[in-house]
């Protein structure tokens, strides 16, 4: 197998935690190549609905969430590129009073936590978010929350890491992880052998095969997740919606589309690297979606796609270090929140790689939350 130049860092792939990963070492002076067996950001990272959400985060996930948030601004001009982010706030929208009370706890939570996080009612909701069905009666509102354009993020942070030095090696399949006398030493890519000092696993619903090839096992499953597209409308909804009795994640876009999520499944293609429309969740969807903001019902839909997602058993990232060998960091699982995230999961790779000690803590993101007496067990 012919050799390629070594480095101190692979990152394999090059979706947006790959990519944010390879920016934060390379700018921060570590010898890093990134290894990408598509093209970067063409799995779940160019698929995704761009959500930058903290509320409603799981709290192991919160504090990276809000880190994350404080990232976003600055990026568009550290990155150098267009980004389209928007910072107009996300509101969770309650259509019953059954839920309230649980809506009201959770703000509180958040609040305590750090968050700004307020609840809006009635009359105040309709002027926040005009256009919001008439029987929604409250909602939480975050107003730092916001979106971005996904098939965008990746590459950018990609060529700002290239520009700090980083190697990319697009369609380049990593096949196997060498280690020696218990820490990893290099890999091995269907382009040929990279020695290096760290491997970091960014390779979203192919990460527990990954983590496999050194003998680690991660409860990860894969989905795919679907979204919608309408036709342009005129400018009106600035906040992304969700719902806390509804499949919806629901944000107008700068051309003027509706982009429409919320989890709805397609069927996965793993091998194939792609997910197919399922004609169920177009309904679904679009039913959930118009329930709550009634003017999409005069809206065309242009396209429906699905993108390849890494679920963990308990819906959180898995970060960090495995037990052994030494030298191989984790960042997959993303279980549907892995965009927002992204800035501040580069930042905690980076860390890693150069401290040992990430400034957010991670620890019941790690490995070993599977692994220990308590561990968390799959379904
Ligand atoms: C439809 C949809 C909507 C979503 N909406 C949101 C949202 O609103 N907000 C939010 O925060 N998150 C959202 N998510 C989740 C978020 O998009 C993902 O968590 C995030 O993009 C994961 O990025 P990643 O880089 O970890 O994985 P990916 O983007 O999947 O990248 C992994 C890369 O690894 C490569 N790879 C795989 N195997 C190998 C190998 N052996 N060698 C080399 N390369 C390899 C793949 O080709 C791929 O490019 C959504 C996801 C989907 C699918």
């Amino acid at each position: 197998m012919s050799r390629l130049p070594g480095v101190e860092v692979v990152v394999i792939g090059a979706g947006v935690t790959g990519a944010a990963s390879a920016y934060e070492l390379s700018r921060a002076g570590v010898r890093t190549a990134i290894v990408e067996a598509g093209e970067v950001g063409s799995v779940a990272s160019g698929a995704s609905a761009g959500g930058v959400r903290q509320q409603g985060r799981d709290p192991r996930e919160l504090p990276i969430a809000i880190r994350a948030i404080q990232r976003w601004p600055e990026l568009q001009a550290e990155l150098g590129a267009d980004l389209h982010y928007l910072q107009d706030g996300h509101v969770n929208l309650v259509e019953f009073e059954e839920d309230l009370p649980a809506v009201e706890a959770r703000v509180q939570r958040e609040r305590d936590a750090g968050l700004a996080i307020e609840m809006v009612y009635g009359d105040d909701l309709r002027k926040l978010v005009p256009g919001v069905a008439p029987h929604v009666i409250a909602g939480s509102y975050c107003r730092t929350d916001g979106h971005a354009m996904p098939p965008w993020v990746a590459k950018a942070y990609v060529r700002a890491a290239q520009r700090h030095g980083a190697t990319l090696y697009p369609f380049t399949r990593v096949t196997d992880v060498t280690v020696a006398s218990g820490r990893v030493t290099g890999v091995k890519t269907s382009s040929g052998e990279i020695s290096c000092d760290w491997v970091i696993n960014a390779v979203g619903a192919w990460g527990a095969g990954l983590a496999r090839m050194v003998g680690v096992e991660l409860p990860i499953e894969t989905v795919a997740l679907q979204m919608l597209l309408t036709e342009q409308m005129p400018p009106k909804l600035k906040q992304v919606l969700g719902c806390v009795s509804k499949r919806v994640s629901l944000k107008q876009i700068p051309t003027g589309s509706y982009l429409i999520g919320g989890g709805w499944p397609g069927t996965v293609h793993q091998e194939r690297r792609f997910g197919r429309v399922r004609f169920a969740s177009v309904a679904g969807s679009a039913a959930h979606s118009s329930a709550i903001y009634p003017l999409l019902r005069q809206a065309r839909l242009l396209r429906a796609w699905t993108g390849l997602e890494a679920v963990a058993v308990d819906g959180v990232p898995v970060l960090g270090p495995v037990p052994e060998p030494a030298g191989f960091l984790v960042a997959c699982g993303f279980s549907g929140h892995g965009f927002a995230l992204a800035p501040q999961v580069g930042v905690i790779m980076r860390e890693f790689v150069t401290t040992g000690e990430p400034s957010v803590p991670v620890d019941a993101l790690g490995v070993q939350r599977f692994h220990s007496p308590n561990a968390v067990a799959a379904e």
